[in-house]
């Protein structure tokens, strides 16, 4: 089995091949971010693998450090990247492509349609948690519920807490056992998620809704969503995810006027 540190010089070959092509347009770390989960994709980055300095990555992408931290920033809201303190970034999974990015060119065109966002995401949560209350399997309820423990155990981790809230609603999704569903689930709430935390990527300024007296409140709206799979309750799945989607609604409205 190779070093996960040998592989590290082979990663910097494939970067120096990804032309960097900023334009004004856009932002640079959306841009980066995308260039580093190509890399994930076209080296076929292993959950655990460990991603290049953010020195390492600024230099082959011909970019500052600062919009490689953003960069950085946007693949943990989207639950593709863990970054551990003092030891740098880990793929967390393979990212699947989908519909990610033209949802989120949508978004930037109009950023008032924000609201219509959520609502879809309400909309393809109520079905997938309907779906995955009818069809889920016993381990995809365990992979729920560890989800669930990886989220309140990131309580005080900003970073860690947005990778893991992802994970918990994507797994949701995919326990509905419909994979379009669940890319296009997967794909509106990324977007979501990047806009209500935009703040903390740009600035890592910590939003007060993950500030520690809040996140406990936060992890236990979660728990009746699982609780609902294990009981197998479609009402209380629905309830427990409309709950869910008016506390996010409150978010994205204070991420609109910070
Ligand atoms: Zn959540």
């Amino acid at each position: 089995m190779r070093s996960k540190d040998e592989s590290i010089e082979q990663l910097m070959t494939a970067m120096a091949s990804i032309v960097p092509t900023l334009s004004d347009s856009g932002s640079a770390a959306e841009d980066i971010a995308s260039k580093i989960q190509q890399l994930i994709v076209s080296r076929d980055l292993e959950a655990g693998a460990r991603l290049p300095s953010e020195r390492d990555l600024a230099q082959a992408l011909q970019t500052s450090r600062p919009t490689v931290s953003q960069a950085i920033r946007i693949l943990v809201t989207k639950g593709l990247v863990e970054s551990r303190r003092g030891s740098g970034a880990y793929v967390t999974r393979r990212p699947e492509d989908g519909l990610a990015a033209s949802v989120d060119l949508m978004l930037e065109l109009n950023q008032s349609s924000v609201q219509h966002l959520a609502d879809l995401r309400l909309w393809l949560e109520t079905m997938s948690i309907t779906r995955a209350i009818e069809e889920c399997l016993e381990e995809e309820i365990v992979e729920c519920e560890l989800a669930l423990q990886q989220l309140r155990d990131s309580a005080g981790d900003t970073a860690a807490w947005m990778s893991a809230d992802t994970n918990f609603h994507a797994a949701v999704a995919r326990a509905s056992h419909n994979p379009y569903l669940a890319s296009l689930f997967e794909s509106v709430h990324a977007t979501l998620i990047n806009y209500e935390y935009r703040t903390w990527i740009q600035e890592e300024t910590t939003p007060r809704w993950l500030r520690s007296t809040e996140v406990s409140a936060m992890a236990a709206l979660h728990d009746p969503i699982v609780a609902a799979m294990r009981n197998r309750d479609e009402e209380a799945g629905k309830v427990a995810v409309l709950h869910h989607h008016y506390v996010m609604s409150q978010h994205l409205a204070a991420a609109s006027h910070p």
